[in-house]
């Protein structure tokens, strides 16, 4: 069984931000540690699409030099990270995992990237995810691959595989991932790390290359909830450049989780009927459970509930997501920016050429699905009633949410399965995401978080909340990792191990 780390790779970012402090390390040593973890073991891994080396070790000794003067800018100044590549960051090459965009070097930051900037992060690079965010295992890379950390020859999740990756194998303390219809919370529960989708619109998309507008959301890897409570608090809030961004207050999390108590006496948690259906493994349906009774003997009140339109929420996300995926993909066309196929041909001859060559097969399958769901004649059949299926769903989680205060399952219905295993499968690729796509259907805020292992890899514990109350979601799984220490445990990554 894998061990408890005493080393500095796997501190958490609190842990870390202390060791700053202190002075016992610098922002320097803590970024050439990180790269150097890199450049020994990301041949094998497949994590980063791009290392970020010679601006992750300036930003760091500038990070070194506020803390000297006391100028410190936020407790993630000077704390290595690494950020999903599918958010645009000034002059550091932003691919999406696609052909398209292979040498895209954005002229400005995204909001999120910028206030990680403003707060002192030090970028160490890129993160490898599934083409344009579309996946579930990160093997529709066109750069190829990630891997699980906790074992190669397994896949780490996805779409944000890479990044959910590089938190669990000690590169960096936190990294940035989306989650349209889970990509933060299933590969944060495939490779056992702590993974936050905060509630849409809680944090601005500007600068977050679209895949589904009304979905998509970006969300903090991390080793503890505790972390995630001080990445959320530096990119949450309000952005006059993302209209779907809400003007509601943001909380301070950091301060709400230590005051918060060791107990969830009080706390309602719902367990829905619905999540335990076929397609769950045994083992994963034993530790969740075994997880809910911590739970109930932490001082939670168990209900049983009912979301009665779960069996549709798959199907209603399959068509929605591509749908808004066929109109956002469509200025990739060769014209505009971008790759753009070589050939003579008149215009329409080339864009087929450049979206024929520039798109792998996943991508072209949703592009081809949502094209078909909002064409006249179908639209009413397809789409029109996804969207009313939609509406159910949210109204299942706010009729639920009148009578609890979180809802608990499982984030996955497996562990990590074989690379290759579902690539020639779509749909029981797409299976996979049973137990995430709700919530991004509702809206609401979600959190994954280890609560075991079968057969060596990890499993997850899902949480999700009432909208824009990520401190309850935030609360009740510090709690739970005050009690246990599933989060605590590394993989055994030595370079000898790999190769
Ligand atoms: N796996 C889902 C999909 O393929 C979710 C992806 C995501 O959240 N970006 O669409």
């Amino acid at each position: 069984m894998p061990g408890i780390p005493n080393r500095i790779e796997h501190r958490t970012l609190t842990e870390t931000r202390d060791l700053l402090d202190s002075g016992e390390v610098s922002s320097e040593e803590l970024t050439r540690s990180a790269l150097d973890r890199i450049s020994a073991l990301d041949k094998e891994l497949g994590i980063f699409c791009y290392v970020n080396a010679d601006g992750a070790l300036q930003a760091a000794r500038e990070s070194d030099h506020r803390r000297s003067e006391g100028t410190a800018l936020s407790p993630l100044d000077g704390i290595p990270m690494s950020l999903k590549d599918v958010l645009i960051t000034a002059g550091v090459r932003t691919t999406c995992g696609s052909k398209h965009l292979e040498n895209f070097v954005p002229p400005f930051d995204g909001t999120v990237p910028r206030k990680l900037t403003e707060a002192g992060a030090v970028l160490l690079g890129k993160t490898n995810c599934d083409e344009f965010a579309m996946g579930s295992s990160t093997e529709n890379s066109a750069w190829g691959p990630s891997r699980n950390p906790w074992n190669p020859n397994y896949v780490p999740g996805g779409s944000s595989g890479g990044s959910a990756a590089a938190v669990a194998a000690g590169m960096g303390s936190y990294s940035l991932g989306t989650d349209t219809g889970g990509s933060v919370r299933q590969p944060a529960s495939l490779c056992g790390v702590t993974g936050l989708k905060p509630t849409y619109g809680r944090v601005s998309r500007f600068g977050l290359v679209a895949f589904a507008s009304s979905l998509d959301q970006i969300g903090p890897f991390t080793r503890t909830a505790e972390d995630a409570a001080h990445v959320l608090k530096v990119i949450a809030g309000h952005d006059p450049n993302d209209s779907t961004s809400q003007q509601v207050e943001v909380p301070d999390y950091v301060q709400a989780l230590g005051n918060a108590d060791r107990s969830l006496r009080g706390l309602k948690v719902g367990v829905p009927r619905e999540f335990w259906g076929a397609g769950l493994q045994p083992e994963v349906a034993q530790e969740v459970r075994a997880a809910i009774q911590i739970l109930s003997m932490l001082g939670a009140e168990l209900h049983d509930i009912s979301l009665p339109h779960t069996e549709y929420a798959l199907s209603a996300y399959y068509i929605i997501a591509p749908a808004e995926a066929s109109s956002n993909l469509a200025r990739y066309d060769g014209m505009k920016y971008g790759y753009r196929a070589p050939g003579e041909g008149n215009s329409i001859e080339s864009m087929l050429a450049t979206r024929d060559f520039g798109f792998g097969d996943e991508v072209k399958r949703r592009i081809m699905l949502g094209t078909y769901a909002l064409s006249a004649g179908y639209y009413e059949a397809f789409y029109k009633k996804a969207q009313q299926v939609r509406t159910l769903i949210a109204k299942d989680y706010s009729d639920a949410f009148n009578e609890v205060d979180v809802i608990v399952g499982p984030t996955s219905p497996t562990v990590a399965f074989r690379i290759g295993e579902k690539t020639d499968d779509p749909l029981a690729m797409y299976l996979n995401d049973v137990y995430t796509v709700p919530a991004n259907l509702a809206g609401i805020p979600g959190v994954s978080i280890p609560c075991g292992f079968a057969e060596g890899l990890p499993i997850g514990l899902q949480f999700l909340g009432r909208h824009f109350d990520e401190v309850t979601l935030l609360r009740v799984a510090h709690v739970y990792q005050s009690a246990t220490d599933w989060h605590k445990r590394t993989p055994d990554l030595r370079v000898e191990n790999l190769t």
